[in-house]
């Protein structure tokens, strides 16, 4: 799909923008087997969706932060929180293998918005910025439940930031969601992001109000309540950002026989 002269976004899960033939940013899904050449390919983060790029022919980024994405192990760190030996319930392990690049100086402009990974990035090009997963489209947000950032509190400040980018650019693309490239439209969407997580955050402290929970109880209980069917992988997945939210709220940790509890300080 053209957007604009120069400027080409390929929809998948992610959308891959495509700039003056030359660039193709998060290159990963069903649009790795397009057979997609050009001189750079460029990977907002580490995740196994977005960096199907790096293993094609040509100069290659990968922000350093998230360099651990190179390899299964590092991979699986920054989706589960661990690794293990090959098991199915490493359903995201979208890239099989280590990858091997070679980190140039990227000649278009990167900004850190870290928050998703620790070394997430966006692109900006003359007319263009791409967002990766810093904002994530209504419905993919709504069927995480708990969207996967493995830091809440530097995502919060990563959309603030990037709601300033959009607005000195005439179009603006995310990784996962529609294709919304009107200014406004993706303010709107960011803004939507943020009272997405402000409204987990409440969610969350009314939860361990009424009493203690664990981490995966939290999950399970709010994806029941929207009626999601929790599985292994999700449970594992959004565990991580409810302990980033409630390691970073008022929370206290503490032991009973059956796991690690959380409750808010003083009650
Ligand atoms: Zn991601």
């Amino acid at each position: 799909m053209k957007i604009a002269q120069g400027i080409e976004v390929i929809p998948g899960s992610p959308n891959t923008l495509i700039v003056d033939d030359t660039f193709v940013v998060d290159l990963g899904g069903k649009n790795s087997e397009l057979g997609i050449k050009a001189e750079y390919f460029l990977a907002t983060h580490g995740h196994a969706d977005h960096i199907a790029g790096l293993l094609k022919d040509g100069k290659k980024f990968l922000p350093k932060e998230d360099l651990w994405g190179l390899t299964d192990i590092g991979r699986r760190m920054m989706v589960y929180g661990f690794s293990s030996r090959y098991n199915e319930i490493f359903t995201y392990d979208l890239i099989r293998g280590d990858i091997i690049t070679e980190l140039g100086n990227s000649p278009v402009e990167t900004l850190r918005t870290p928050g998703h990974t620790p070394g997430h990035v966006i692109f900006l090009f003359d007319k263009v910025v791409y967002l990766g997963d810093t904002v994530l489209g209504e419905k993919v947000l709504e069927n995480f439940v708990f969207p996967f950032h493995a830091d809440v509190w530097a995502e919060l400040e990563s959309l603030e930031k990037v709601k300033e980018v959009v607005k000195s650019k005439e179009y603006s693309v995310i990784a996962h969601g529609p294709i919304i490239t009107n200014s406004r439209k993706m303010i709107e969407l960011i803004e939507k992001n943020i009272t997405y997580l402000r409204n987990l955050e409440k969610k969350v402290i009314s939860l361990i109000s009424d009493k203690p929970l664990t981490a995966e109880q939290i999950v399970i209980k709010v994806m029941q309540e929207r009626g999601r069917i929790p599985t292994s992988t999700s449970v594992l997945m959004n565990s991580i950002f409810v302990k980033s939210l409630l390691s970073g709220l008022n929370a206290e940790a503490f032991i009973l026989d059956d796991g690690l509890y959380w409750k808010l300080k003083g009650s």
